[in-house]
């Protein structure tokens, strides 16, 4: 029942704040406070956005780009992402199947609201990034969330999928490489799951590629079209400036698929925030077509931080991971932990209590895997320094050996 003395809509109930900013709230809190926190929730890039991207959106503000822009996005950037998309991915698409948004995030929203229908269902395998179900339920929709286990590689499989379909789903929503777990698909994998997908038509695909530069070592991103060409009508493409470019503050992002999908986010952009930010855009379309150093860079700092923090957490007795194939997350088991007792003989129940555990006996703020989907895991950003994951890593094996067995 709607209460009209309330200020905030029932509609707000079904959702809750973003884990992985309510941790990072948490740090600057504790920081704030004085206390030394080693902060291993980051989400984004630990660099400054690459110099010469700077200048541009300098120069692009004192050149006058400081009006609104078209609602879709400048045709200049929208440009620049059809080149991007032939040139990396492989992936050709018109003008009017590109559209741009204040970073990644509002595009998957916009998607969501233009296309669910009340009680619509959204196939959503866990561990997911947090912020899917929220989006989908705002939308009124139905999140069906699948669980994939670490013995699959924490990856949806054609067996699953095909279990979860109903005549209701609308949506699949495929994240590789994965956050929280740093999970990539394969070029097999995919094409297993568009195989069940073929079988299945009133399904559509969205394909969160934010991560695809981060992938370390042999593995390879693999575009899910460039699996399953034949899946292009009923797919959106989602990615964005934020990851590759460290351009999390710019909020630019965007999303290429069926023009009359790309027409309604679009007129959902024209009766809400009216464009991204213009001189971002025009930052945007030179860090697009511009060289691509900066890129490979990020890649091989990250890669040399996954391995250390992979080796380290690994010599901690309960805590247990695998090398992540991509994204700037490890996704540890700390079930070895549970059941321990702290030194104020508190027994550590579940994920919850290992995450404020981390927090008070060792000043370490990571995110629970409850908040992913998956209980007994923790996340660990490895986009900090070498020294903060060293000082992190012993801060948490110090605090571990004083664990009692309960
Ligand atoms: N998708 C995933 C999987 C993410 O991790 C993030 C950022 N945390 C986003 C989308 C959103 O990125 P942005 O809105 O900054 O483009």
């Amino acid at each position: 029942m709607s209460n009209t003395n309330e200020i905030v809509a029932t509609r707000l109930a079904v959702v809750k704040p973003s884990a992985s900013l309510a941790a990072k709230a948490k740090a600057d809190a504790l920081r704030a406070a004085g206390r030394d926190v080693i902060d291993f929730t980051t989400g984004e890039p630990d660099f400054p956005t690459p110099q010469h991207i700077v200048e541009a959106g300098v120069q692009a503000l004192q050149s006058g780009h400081t009006r609104y822009t078209a609602s879709a996005g400048t045709p200049a950037l929208r440009q620049a992402i059809v080149r991007k998309l032939q040139r990396e991915n492989g992936l050709s698409y018109e003008l009017n199947e590109v559209v741009v948004g204040s970073g990644a995030k509002p595009i998957i929203f916009n998607a969501l609201m233009a296309s669910l229908n009340e009680g619509d269902e959204v196939i959503i395998p866990a561990p997911y990034w947090v912020s899917y179900p929220d989006m989908v339920l705002l939308n009124g929709g139905t999140p069906k969330i699948v669980y994939c286990p670490a013995s699959d590689g924490f990856k949806l499989t054609a067996q699953a999928l095909v279990n979860s379909i109903t005549p209701k789903t609308k949506w699949l929503v495929l994240n590789s490489p994965n956050n929280p777990t740093g999970a990539v698909y394969t070029h097999a994998e995919l094409r297993s799951i568009a195989d069940v997908l073929v079988k299945h038509p009133h399904v559509h695909v969205l394909t969160d590629e934010i991560y695809e530069h981060f992938v370390y070592g042999d593995t390879k991103h693999v575009s899910l079209l460039n699996a399953a060409p034949e899946l292009r009508d009923r797919t959106l493409v989602v990615n964005g400036l934020s990851k590759a470019y460290a351009m999390t503050g710019w909020r630019v992002g965007y999303g290429a698929g069926p023009a009359a999908l790309i027409k309604a986010i679009t007129l959902l952009i024209t009766q809400t925030t009216t464009c991204a930010t213009a001189a971002a855009q025009a930052a945007a379309a030179f860090a697009l077509d511009g060289p691509q150093v900066c890129v490979d860079e990020g890649r091989q700092l990250y890669m040399g931080r996954r391995d250390h923090m992979v080796a380290r957490l690994n010599a901690i007795e309960g805590i247990e991971c695998d090398l992540p194939g991509g994204a700037f997350y490890v996704f540890a088991s700390v079930a070895g932990l549970i059941g321990r007792q702290t030194r104020l003989g508190k027994t550590l129940k579940n994920d919850l209590d290992v995450t404020e555990f981390l927090r008070e006996d060792a000043g370490v703020v990571v995110i629970d895997g409850t908040s992913y989907g998956l209980p007994s895991y923790l996340r660990f950003s490895f986009a900090t320094s070498m020294s903060e994951i060293d000082r992190g890593c012993d801060a948490i094996a110090a605090a571990v050996s004083q664990l009692e067995l309960s």
